[in-house]
């Protein structure tokens, strides 16, 4: 996981995103996502295909591939249960908090979200109203 560059974790949430619905997402729409052309959006996807974190689909589009999957959902995880943490019991505004959340996603551990994740109750949404992935066995087994 200490592999992952901030580029390619803000990409692979773009697909994890945009995939949240159907089954593949465009090199457009991730490039109209992430505010990059085309051709630097293609780029990139080749690179995370060859690191095996997302799969490809010739004029189709990507998905992300099991081992993508697994990272950036514990990043969403961190992401979403640290600004949720911080907006409803420090206080701090959302946007504050989603900024911070932003810069720390990455190197949160697992017990302190979790544990973040107990003292809120296990909430299925963060205050954008967006999924939060379910710690296992944090949120499961309860
Ligand atoms: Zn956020
Ligand atoms: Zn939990």
């Amino acid at each position: 996981m200490g592999s992952l560059t901030r580029k390619e974790v803000e990409y692979l949430k773009a697909v994890f995103d945009l995939t949240s619905n159907r089954d593949l997402a465009s090199s457009l729409d991730i490039a109209n996502n992430l505010g990059v052309s085309c051709a630097t959006a293609s780029e990139t996807l080749k690179r995370l295909s060859e690191k095996g974190l997302v799969i490809r689909e010739p004029w189709k589009g990507v998905r992300l591939s099991e081992l993508g999957f697994k990272e950036i959902n514990k990043i969403v995880r961190n992401h979403r249960v640290f600004e949720t943490y911080a907006h409803k019991v420090l206080l701090v505004s959302l946007n504050e908090a989603c900024e911070c959340a932003r810069r720390i996603e990455m190197y949160l551990s697992e017990e302190i979200v979790n544990s973040m994740c107990r003292i809120l109750g296990h909430p299925k949404k963060c205050p954008h109203n967006k999924d939060i992935p379910r710690g296992i066995p944090c949120c499961v087994r309860e």
